[in-house]
């Protein structure tokens, strides 16, 4: 169980190497979430930080040793902070246990998999190669370079805040790139944690990592749409994602945006009865359903119905509210107060339309095991796919169920949605998974297992779940230009009034 003193600590920003204040030496409080209270002071930074920073990570870009020394010597430095995220992964999973409510016995593992990234993309560092082109011109030589696009501007939700700054710092650093990262307002902790911890001692040089905390609209957009800022690497909220794409898309910014999803998790007859249902909790309860891979649309086909709707609240009911420090608590706080009234509100829309709520329904009390912000496992029946609860994302443990009839039916629901992040299939026919697999419209299928996630496998969103890929080797071509070179060997001449297009 965490020791919670009650003297609030005080974080700085890391700008250039050094903490500092924000210039304007405002800060806000962070609260913990399980117990209602303050526990950190954090500091907003506004234009005038978010400029410092961009012009210390310019400068560590354009002047600085990072992008110059051999990949070689910059994989050796990633492999030194995968072994630090590893030292101190214990004390980052406290912190953001404390910050954001998570479970510790899911951070605990969640952290120490974060080396992972440092390490997998530090080994990619030095395999980063362009490529010589066999170019359809005599006397030619033509080249590929694959080069670092420059600064890079990362803003983080609060829902795994380090873990989802892992996914796009370890590629950038491999592909040579200086960043600046806003974490959330509700959850700067662990990442400051994580600068003072691992990067400070990993000897990274001055000004290639800043961290500026504050507000998105104050914090955030001048930092998207700061000149020297050459790509976006946001994770958010759809509505937010598509403004950040906006103001990113009037400096022709690279833009990458992991929105989120409102993913199926379809379970057919043909089954394993018991790893659907404890797959159907995992997907909506772990995390208390603040996940965007939340499979928060359980599509049933309508022969197994009855049976596994009566397993599912069985099991959800056994889930064990509580302290989210301990290690025996399965479901925690809502991380936020707007979040808490959110998914209270989306419960009495469910209700509201016709929906039939067959567990939890409302807030956890202090009975339940609740603290401040919780809310009951909460599991809707007779749900249909048009309905609000069903197409909206409520981002808590709030369960739609969905029956379908056959294959095609499932897919057509699965499908009928703006989002397309995820989607779990339960079936023991190969010939269904793969056809299932083939025909979702989502950045990811899992087949009789739900939210696993690997730094080797691409990760992200069709339609507004979002754009491009983080994790896997592909993940580094969102840090690089390709720069193609022309090298004439032979004479120059020819008719200098016509493009060259041929030999
Ligand atoms: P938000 O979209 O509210 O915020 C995300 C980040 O954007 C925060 O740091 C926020 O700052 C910042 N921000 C807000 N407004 C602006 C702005 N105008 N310009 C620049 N930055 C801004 O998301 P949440 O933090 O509420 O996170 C939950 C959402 O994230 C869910 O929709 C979830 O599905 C999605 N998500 C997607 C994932 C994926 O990989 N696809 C993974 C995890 C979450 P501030 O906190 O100060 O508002």
């Amino acid at each position: 169980m965490l020791d919670r003193p009650a003297a609030l600590v005080t974080y700085q920003a890391y700008i250039d190497g050094k903490w500092v204040d924000a210039k304007s030496g405002k800060t806000f409080q962070s609260n913990d979430p399980y117990t209602g209270e303050p526990w950190a002071l954090i500091p907003e930074c506004d234009t005038a930080d978010v400029n410092r920073a961009v012009e210390a990570a310019a400068r560590a870009f354009e002047t600085g040793p990072w992008p110059r020394m051999t990949p070689t010597v910059r994989g050796k430095v990633m492999r030194r902070i995968a072994e630090l995220t590893d030292k101190y992964a214990e004390r980052l999973a406290q912190i953001e246990v404390r910050d954001n409510g998570k479970l510790i016995s899911e951070m605990a593992a969640q952290t120490k998999y974060m080396s992972e990234w440092f390490y997998y993309y530090g080994g990619l560092a030095d395999k980063i190669q362009g490529a010589v082109v066999p170019v359809d011109r005599p006397d030619h030589f033509n080249y590929i370079l694959k080069e670092p696009v420059g600064v890079c501007a990362f803003i983080t939700p609060w829902n795994s805040p380090l873990m989802l700054t892992a996914w796009k710092l370890a590629p950038a650093l491999a592909a040579g790139c200086t960043v600046v990262i806003k974490p959330s307002e509700f959850t700067s902790a662990s990442l400051l944690e994580f600068m003072k911890l691992v990067i400070e001692e990993s000897g990274l040089p001055p000004g290639v990592v800043n961290v500026v905390t504050g507000y998105g609209a104050v914090t955030g957009e001048p930092l998207v749409t700061h000149p020297k800022v050459a790509k976006v690497a946001f994770t958010g909220g759809s509505v937010t994602g598509a403004r950040v794409n906006e103001l990113a898309a009037k400096t022709f910014k690279k833009v990458s945006l992991e929105l989120g999803g409102k993913s199926p998790n379809i379970v057919f007859d043909d089954c394993v009865l018991d790893d659907a249902v404890s797959g159907a909790v995992s997907g909506i309860f772990a995390a208390t359903g603040q996940t965007c891979i939340a499979g928060s649309r359980l599509l049933l086909q309508e022969s197994i119905h009855d049976q596994f709707v009566e397993k599912l609240v069985a099991m959800a009911k056994t889930a064990r509210l509580g302290d989210p420090s301990k290690s025996d608590t399965q479901v925690g706080p809502v991380t936020t107060p707007a979040q808490y009234q959110k998914i209270l509100s989306y419960i009495e829309i469910a209700k509201g339309e016709g929906a039939k709520c067959v567990l939890g329904g409302g807030p956890a009390t202090r009975e339940d095991g609740g603290g401040k912000y919780f809310v009951k496992p909460t599991i809707f029946t007779d749900v249909s796919n048009k309905m609000r609860i069903a197409q909206e994302e409520v981002f808590g443990p709030v369960l739609s169920v969905i029956k379908f009839k056959d294959q095609d039916e499932a897919i057509q629901i699965a499908n009928d949605i703006a989002y397309g992040l995820g989607a779990g299939v339960w079936t023991q026919s190969l010939k269904r998974a793969h056809t299932m697999a083939g025909r979702i419209k989502a950045g990811t299928v899992w087949v009789n297992t739900y939210r696993a996630v690997s730094f080797m496998m691409p990760f992200g969103g069709y339609k507004a779940s979002g754009l491009g890929r983080e994790n896997g080797a592909e993940a580094i071509e969102g840090y690089l230009h390709s720069k193609s070179v022309w090298i004439n060997n032979g004479s120059g001449g020819g008719n200098p009034f016509i493009m060259k297009t041929a030999s």
